[in-house]
């Protein structure tokens, strides 16, 4: 777990805007600039996808970053690499620690099989990303929402490989930061996710801010 903070200032950032809970947000990000995710107020989960701008059927792709770096877990120096194997953006801050890989996003399916049948009409992550790229014209289907991030979820892996949710070591304030090395398209899911300790059950706004190329 490597602990990292940022020199940055918010008031110079060129973007800066307020993520509610349970929406979606699709928005490029160019090489060199510089992208934070703020957990406002602790415990958020925040469902991430990154795609190449040029090319979006290059995408972050989960099993080649854990075999890159050779572990599960996210933190300041992981490399988000594509599904060709080149580098998305490389992460320059953390202050949380620790985010996911494995866990995946929330779904119709997942949260009936998990909770209730009658979860199954509740507001979930991978609706929130069909409907962001529903409406935008960025050449994304339903075919392109593979494995997503999890940044600030906590699921530890068990010595027996076993996957856990457990409650978050996020809080108020904290925050990633990744750096683009190369133009990007992000799209987040603020997941509105009602039926898991990790969030408390009780899903939070994020505040996301862009700084150009220093
Ligand atoms: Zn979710």
């Amino acid at each position: 777990m490597t602990i990292l903070e940022s020199p940055l200032d918010p008031r110079a950032a060129v973007y800066d805007y307020v993520l509610p809970a349970g929406e979606s947000w699709l928005h490029p990000i160019r090489k060199g600039q510089i992208f934070r995710i703020l957990d406002l107020e602790g415990n958020q989960a925040v469902d991430t996808l990154f795609y190449s701008a040029a090319h979006p059927e290059e995408r972050y792709s989960a099993t080649d970053t854990i075999r890159r770096q050779g572990n599960l877990y996210l933190t300041a120096g992981s490399a988000l690499i594509s599904s060709e194997g080149n580098v998305l953006l490389t992460l320059v801050a953390d202050t949380c620690g620790r985010h996911d890989t494995l866990g995946g996003a929330c779904a119709a399916e997942s949260n009936s099989v998990r909770y209730a049948l009658d979860k199954k009409y509740m507001h979930n992550c991978r609706d929130s990303f069909l409907l962001a790229i529903g409406h935008a014209d960025c050449g994304l289907t339903k075919r392109d929402l593979a494995s997503n991030i999890n940044f600030f979820m906590n699921v530890p892996v068990t010595l027996d490989g076993r996957l856990t949710f457990a409650d978050g070591i996020s809080a108020p304030g904290k925050y990633v930061e990744m750096r683009a090395e190369m133009d990007v398209m992000a799209l987040i899911s603020n997941c509105p996710q009602l039926n898991n300790p990790c969030n408390a059950y009780h899903p939070t706004p994020v505040r996301l801010l862009i700084w150009d190329p220093q």
